[in-house]
């Protein structure tokens, strides 16, 4: 698209894109113009441009901008990235971010796990409605099957909440994933139970990676880039990003440690490459940079044995660490129970139909009947371990700081409002759906509110 303006309102352009909530120049209307106007679009004025001298002394008469690229919506998730890590002074790229648009410390969902809070942020419903209530499951439904993190490709643990790249294919909004929980699944679809486990219907993103660890940062960039070379018809609107490396460092050697704090200013130079790229190619994009939950210290010399809690007769455990799932080996209910129930240092059991409420949590029928929580860095075991294990672990309660998780966004469509009170996560697939036109979810547990005057 070809726009003329005079020289003056360039340069103000150009000053703008740094400076935060300057009001946009006046710029000449144009018959077709994209959703936001050129002059709201910092990212794009500035660049790839081409400047066309009069001959009349020296002024600039006009100049050219292709500004035909409408605004990209960007959700990164730095995994295990807690909210207090931005304040190390090692993350330029994500301080600058914030400071050109919102910040906040986010409040993860319970359980503060991986996939649940990836699924919650993508579909706005708490994992006890998602479906995806830990990061391994169990459903009467599904019988001798079980849901890990390395085996989740079956629909039907995932159907009961829609991820908004589904609800952007069914709106025509192109969409790719460069990585997320569940976003290889054929959502919607129905997996056979026998082998080769035929797949039938079900949406996937138009372009989707099956996850690989082993994929460095800056290869998941360029593929990200690459997709944005495309021409308009194939080119995504909406795409995600994941970067796994901090919750592995923080989990190996502790949330204080030197291997996490290094590790956060490698991500950050990663994210300065995707900043790099998109400027290269003069894409404006609207990025929404989250995590999934925070990290605390732990340590092998606060851990819960659960054989000592109550007796292993009486119980079957399903899931140990930050918090005990244990089903109740069958007339062993009152047993369980009593041993359970009663006062414990540093853990809390509750039957999950008595779960306090705050938790959102124990009506999904894969949610074990028991569950106890350890206090913030404590660990429950089926035992006592043997030797050290990780230094560092989420899963607690949700509200608690440590847990707390990394939200920043800026773009075009995004004002400089600088930092926003604390919100829950459940929050970030509304924001999501404004930023691509899409209209509020029915039935989501969270809403916009945080947002309401800051985008634009
Ligand atoms: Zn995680």
């Amino acid at each position: 698209m070809v726009r003329i303006r005079p020289l003056f309102a360039v340069l103000f352009a150009i000053g703008l894109s740094t400076s935060a909530g300057a009001t946009p120049p006046p710029q000449a209307s144009s018959a077709a113009s994209p959703p936001i106007a050129a002059a709201d679009r910092p990212d794009c004025v500035h660049r790839d441009h081409h400047l066309s001298y009069s001959n009349d002394g020296d002024t600039i008469q006009s100049f050219t901008v292709d500004c035909s690229r409408p605004p990209v919506t960007i959700l990164v998730s730095i995994d295990g990235f807690r909210a207090d890590y931005l304040t190390r002074g090692v993350t330029p790229n994500l301080n600058a971010l914030a400071a050109d648009g919102i910040s906040a410390a986010m409040r993860p969902s319970f359980p503060s796990k991986t996939f649940p809070n990836h699924w919650t942020l993508v579909t706005g419903m708490r994992p006890d409605r998602s479906g995806i209530v830990s990061n391994s499951m169990e459903d009467v439904a599904l019988p001798d099957k079980k849901f890990t993190m390395e085996d989740s490709k079956d629909p039907f643990w995932w159907n009961a909440a829609e991820p908004i790249w589904v609800t952007a294919e069914k709106a025509g909004i192109r969409s790719a994933t460069m990585f997320w929980p569940g976003s290889n699944v054929a959502w919607g679809g129905t997996m056979a139970k026998e082998w080769p486990n035929a797949l039938t219907g079900g949406v996937r993103p138009e372009d989707w990676w099956p996850f690989d660890m082993v994929i460095p940062g800056n290869q998941r960039v360029n593929g990200v880039i690459d997709w944005l070379r495309r021409p308009p018809a194939t080119r995504p609107k909406l795409i995600t990003l994941y970067f796994d490396t901090i919750d592995t460092a923080g989990h190996t050697f502790g949330p204080d440690a030197p291997e996490t704090t290094r590790a956060l200013g490698e991500i950050d130079a990663t994210i300065g490459s995707l900043l790099a790229g998109l400027r290269q190619l003069g894409q404006p994009a609207n990025l929404v940079i989250v995590a999934d939950h925070g990290m605390a210290g732990t340590s092998r010399a606060r851990t819960i044995a659960m054989d000592q809690v109550a007796s292993p007769d009486d119980y079957r455990i399903f899931e140990t660490g930050t918090f005990a799932s244990l089903y109740a080996v069958p007339g062993h209910e009152a047993a369980l129970e009593k041993a359970l129930l009663r006062p414990h240092d540093h853990l809390q059991c509750w039957r999950k139909s008595e779960i306090p409420a705050r938790f959102h949590y124990g009506t999904n029928p894969r949610i074990p009947p028991y569950f106890c929580l350890a206090e913030i860095g404590w660990l429950t075991a089926k035992t006592t371990p043997k030797k050290e294990g990780d230094l560092g672990n989420h899963g607690y309660d949700n509200l608690a700081p440590e847990m707390s998780a990394l939200f920043v966004a800026a773009g075009p469509n995004i004002k400089p409002a600088g930092r926003l009170s604390s919100f829950d996560n459940v929050d970030i697939a509304p924001l999501l759906r404004d930023l691509l036109g899409l209209p509020p979810g029915n039935g989501l547990d969270g809403d916009d509110a945080p947002f309401k005057g800051v985008l634009q």
